[in-house]
């Protein structure tokens, strides 16, 4: 196992991840290969009273910490057996490692729309899948956990029986945003559809995942810049990588969403002065969840909660919470 200190070559390499707007300041890294290194990490940290954190990509970090810093990334074996329906992870593997590794069996993880993010970092936080309506969240298909102090080792989970996906996105000039958003919002959505509205600057886009056949035409209330939907392999709606940035981020998780409520939420990210990008998942389905919906902010800036509270305080009676997926660089 490698270990770094600041001023070490390869101690920025090691700490950088793929938010680019905020590192770990760590006092120590262990880049740890297997179990016996995370426990002589968490020893190290545990017997010196300092914090510590692990990362596998970076995709999440909110707090750095200043003590020990447990890279993971080196620890990335992926197992899966077929006649158990079964994947085995360690510490620091992606989705992409898994959904290639499964799919040669026809079988498919819950991952989310983004194939390079951590397998236990998502799940840990529930794990929103491309297909959550239809099969729950990715905590739900756990199978076993090995852990030492609160770092997972490694995880056992369930795959489902799923090769091919209907799946695919429209894009409408923003202009069309109150009409396509007032048909998202109409939608009865079919249980087996899971479904996401995203502003995006200049262009509205809504994306939608089943391993069943359905009907949009409803929402084709505008022209679309783009409109592609198709069957297709898993692995191809399952995200492709993104390169490393900075952004920012955060999410409540509402009792409901009236249409009202809706488009001042949407209008304030619009008008908020910076750079705010909305996003709207339907929840429901077999999700075993009180919340009816899921709104998220994104921003290519840091430091720019105060709008996000401004936004939020437009649905302010319906929040219930937070999820810990989707909290970047915030908090
Ligand atoms: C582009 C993008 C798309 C995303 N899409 C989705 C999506 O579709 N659905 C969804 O649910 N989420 C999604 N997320 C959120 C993502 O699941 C979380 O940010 C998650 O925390 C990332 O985990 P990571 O390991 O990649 O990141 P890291 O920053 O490396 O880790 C994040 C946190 O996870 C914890 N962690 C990671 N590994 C371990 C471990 N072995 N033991 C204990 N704790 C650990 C730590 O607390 C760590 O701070 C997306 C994020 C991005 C940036």
């Amino acid at each position: 196992m490698q270990i770094f200190h600041p001023g070490d070559p390869g101690y920025d390499d090691e700490r950088s991840g793929f938010q680019t707007g905020r590192k770990h300041e760590p006092s120590v890294i262990f880049a740890v290969e297997n179990a016996q290194d995370v426990q002589e990490a968490v020893t190290y940290a545990e017997t010196r009273d300092l914090d510590h954190a692990v990362q596998t990509t970076g995709h999440g970090l909110t707090t750095a910490t200043t003590g020990v810093l447990i890279s993971t990334k080196r620890m990335n074996k992926v197992e899966i057996d077929p006649a158990t329906r079964t994947a085995r992870t360690e510490a620091g593997a992606v989705w992409q490692q898994v959904i290639e590794k499964a799919a040669r069996h026809g079988l498919a993880p819950l991952s989310g729309d983004a194939s390079d993010v951590g397998v236990i970092g998502y799940t840990l936080g529930g794990g929103y899948s491309v297909l959550a309506r239809e099969f729950g969240f990715a905590q739900d298909r756990v199978r076993a956990t090995d852990k030492i102090g609160n770092v997972i080792t490694a995880m056992e989970f369930e795959l489902l029986r799923v090769d091919e996906v209907h799946a695919g996105e429209m894009h409408f000039d923003a202009q069309h945003a109150e009409a396509v958003f007032d048909a998202f919002h109409k939608w009865d959505l079919p249980d087996h559809v899971t479904t996401t509205i995203t502003t995006l600057g200049d262009v509205v886009r809504l994306t939608c995942t089943s391993t069943k056949r359905f009907d949009i035409d409803h929402l084709r209330v505008a022209p679309r810049l783009k409109d592609e939907f198709a069957r297709k392999p898993f692995a191809e709606a399952a995200g492709a990588p993104l390169p490393p940035h900075t952004y920012s981020g955060d999410n409540v998780l509402l009792s409901d969403l009236p249409l009202d409520a809706l488009h001042r939420a949407r209008t304030k990210a619009e008008n908020a002065g910076v750079p705010i990008f909305l996003s709207i998942m339907p929840l429901g389905g077999v999700l075993n969840t009180e919340a009816t919906h899921l709104l998220k902010l994104i921003s290519p800036q840091l430091n720019v909660e105060e709008h996000y509270e401004e936004v939020f305080d437009e649905v302010r009676p319906f929040v219930l919470g937070k999820s810990r997926n989707f909290r970047y660089a915030v908090g």
